[in-house]
């Protein structure tokens, strides 16, 4: 095992959406695996006799579990997605981490705009307890905004309309790109998550905003806020790039 690895043993897996898997592992070195929420975990493998690693966002909540989650969207043809999809409980990955410095930070009063596409909204889970904490600080407010396909591929949006149904301050908005139901809800629309902005009034003086997931609904929101006056102390972003090995 490389350095700085670890050994995970595949707890258990539960089915998301007709898509999407979410998995729990466990360090088999019995080791703490101490994380901030928003942060992801690397897993290993060999492939064709050179090491490669796929990341993953932890959708854990830090503290409420020695469990080490992950939601994993399938990719027609992927190396490692292939592997997870074919794992059993019982079975061993090398993983290292945690990286990234996708988290909540404390900011002045503000609105946070946290914006995801599918798995991309792992994050933002993780952080829920965080951004609870925030919100009880005078002056916070945020809005989630998910980008799915359709309501079948919606994920954690329990959790995310408890808080939205406890707090005026949380909003949680669904945007499906394929098709709308009929008995749509006011918190769900159709169409792209990134042309949602329009509609919020983004302002650079007054909003944080997270983006995290597809590469192309990041740099697309990036653009459009820039024309907004936003810049790199306003935005705050985690593409879900593919490795290249
Ligand atoms: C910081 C970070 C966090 C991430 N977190 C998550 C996460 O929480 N959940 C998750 O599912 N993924 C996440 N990803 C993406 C993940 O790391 C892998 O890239 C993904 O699972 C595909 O790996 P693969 O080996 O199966 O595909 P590969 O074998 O690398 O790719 C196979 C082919 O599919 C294309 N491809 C790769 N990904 C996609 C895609 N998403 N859509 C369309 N085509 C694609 C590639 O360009 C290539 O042609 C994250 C990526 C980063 C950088």
């Amino acid at each position: 095992m490389a350095a700085n690895t670890f050994p995970l043993t595949m707890v258990h897996s539960v089915e998301l959406t007709p898509t999407v898997r979410q998995y729990a592992f466990r360090r088999a070195d019995r080791e703490p695996f101490e994380f901030t929420a928003g942060q992801f975990v690397n897993l290993h493998w060999d492939r064709d006799g050179h090491r490669t690693h796929r990341s993953y966002s932890v959708v854990t909540q830090p503290g409420t579990s020695d469990l080490i989650e992950i939601a994993v969207a399938p990719v027609e043809g992927g190396f490692a997605t292939g592997k997870l999809f074919a794992l059993r409980p019982g079975d061993m990955v090398e993983g290292s981490g945690p990286y990234g410095r996708f988290v909540l930070r404390e900011d002045p009063p503000c609105r946070y705009l946290l914006v995801a596409t599918g798995t991309g909204v792992t994050p933002y889970h993780s952080m829920l307890p965080d951004i609870q904490k925030l919100l009880g600080k005078p002056g916070h407010t945020a809005e989630l905004m998910l980008g799915v396909r359709n309501r079948q591929e919606l994920l954690y949006a329990d959790a995310f309309r408890r808080l939205a149904e406890q707090t005026d301050r949380f909003t949680f908005r669904a945007c499906y790109s394929r098709e709308l139901p009929d008995d749509a809800a006011d918190w769900e629309s159709k169409g792209y998550v990134q042309h949602q902005f329009a509609g919020l009034n983004p302002d650079a003086e007054h909003d944080i905003v997270y983006l995290c997931g597809n590469p192309n609904m990041v740099d697309e929101s990036v653009e459009l806020l820039k024309e907004r006056g936003f810049g790199v102390r306003q935005l705050r972003r985690e593409k879900y790039l593919s490795a290249r090995n």
